[in-house]
């Protein structure tokens, strides 16, 4: 008999819990693999049926209670393992995982398996894409900009009984392919979604919103990738705003064109904002920081992005380095700001958040640094219950003048507002 599960875990110490979680994920894997080779026997002997599933995806999801997701990653793994039973070994010992083997699937042929295999030993989704657009190159998607549908409501009894179908509006002129872009896709998509009546029903009950679709970023070659993604009126009409200003210079309108150009010059401003780059850096004032004063200076900025990559600067004991580029901070790393540590080059250096926080507990305590958190954490509730306007009253002039504006039909955020578009290939 098994031993009872225990997930109180609070006195464990930091090393036996990073090893009692290595070796349950060794475990893991070893029984996904051999849930793979039995989902390929069961799937081979067709014993779904004689529990009334049609089909083994059937089978996981309604007698396993498997996420549809999870079925259909293990059963292709089963498919696959039976055609290249070397994928279960690889799976078991961690060289693959199942979304690796989901990916190759496709591509395994007799003749390049081995080598297809090794190559996607240890690496991650990502890499693998990566890996298949080098080697099965896919021609590049046409670009598209296209109105979606209306999404339905979310509470059908405010509709009447007889409203008529929820369908996509006109198209709109702007968005017709432009004569002199023959080769650029632009149109609205056409209403292929109807409510059903009995969703507009005054009994019907609470219909719930579709989910947005996921953006896509995917290689779809070496230096290719298909973008996907659903973009707010607003944002469209901005896209057709630089695609008429850059008329004279890009004469086919192309959007990729247009997205990249778009994005050099967000990069550019915020490289400047963030680590004070710029093409025509100033002389250093002589001036030092003021003391106390938590500013850095814009050369002391650019020195230490420059000099660390724009890449925090962690290192493991294993000497790997953290890959994080994003939400970088300016760490004092030999004297702390609190003991008086200046802001200069020498002192300073990139950290993620995460290490920033890991470097401010090592030198503070943790729950110095927990105390802290939760002492800002709840200034910044009082501030705001303090802030809290009544209902209808604007406190800010910026909110006062928000509520005095007619409502723009461009600011819509949701994905699945009526002013939303797909705005990638078809
Ligand atoms: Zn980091």
């Amino acid at each position: 008999m098994n031993a009872p599960l225990s997930f109180d875990l609070t006195a464990l110490s930091d090393r036996a819990l990073l090893e009692a979680l290595t070796s349950l994920v060794r475990r893991e894997r070893e029984v996904t693999a051999e849930v793979v080779a039995h989902l390929a026997e069961v799937d081979a002997r067709r014993l779904y049926r004689d529990h009334a599933c049609p089909s083994m995806h059937a089978y996981c999801v309604g007698v396993l209670h498997l996420a549809d997701e999870a079925a259909y990653k293990r059963i292709n793994a089963a498919r696959t393992a039976r055609r290249f039973p070397a994928v279960l070994e690889m799976l078991a010992d961690g060289r693959l995982h199942l979304s690796a083997v989901c990916l190759l699937a496709q591509h395994l042929t007799e003749e390049n398996h081995g080598a297809l295999l090794d190559a996607a030993v240890h690496r991650s989704k990502r890499d693998i894409e990566e890996l298949l657009a080098e080697r099965f190159p896919r021609p590049d998607v046409p670009a598209a900009l296209r109105k979606l549908p209306s999404p339905l409501p979310r509470f059908a009894p405010s509709a009447p009984p007889e409203a008529p179908p929820l369908v996509a509006p006109p198209q709109a002129p702007s968005l017709l392919p432009r004569p002199e872009a023959p080769s650029l896709l632009i149109a609205p998509e056409a209403p292929s979604r109807r409510i059903p009546p009995a969703a507009l029903a005054p009994s019907a009950p609470v219909v719930a919103p579709p989910p947005p679709p996921r953006p896509v970023l995917a290689p779809l070659a070496p230096e290719r990738y298909r973008l996907q993604l659903t973009i707010s009126r607003q944002t469209r009409d901005r896209l057709e705003e630089a695609r008429d200003l850059l008329g004279h210079q890009m004469p086919a309108g192309d959007l990729a064109e247009v997205v990249d150009r778009a994005l050099e010059l967000l990069v550019r401003e915020l490289r400047k904002r963030k680590f004070a780059e710029t093409r025509t850096p100033r002389a250093p004032r002589s001036a030092p920081a003021t003391e106390g004063s938590r500013h850095i200076p814009h050369h002391v900025r650019r020195e230490v992005a420059l000099r660390d990559g724009n890449q925090c600067t962690f290192v493991a004991e294993d000497g790997r380095r953290c890959p994080a580029r994003r939400r970088l901070e300016f760490h004092h790393q030999r004297v702390a700001f609190a003991k008086g540590g200046e802001g200069s080059a020498d002192n300073l250096c990139l950290r993620c958040t995460a290490h920033h926080g890991l470097a401010t507990e090592q030198e503070f305590g943790r729950e110095h640094v927990a105390r802290r958190v939760a002492e800002a954490r709840l200034a910044r509730e009082r501030l705001r219950g303090a802030k809290a306007p009544s209902p209808g009253v604007a406190s800010t002039p910026r909110e006062r003048r928000r509520e005095a504006k007619p409502p723009s039909p461009g600011t819509a955020r949701t994905a699945s507002t009526p002013s939303s578009f797909a705005f990638g290939p078809t």
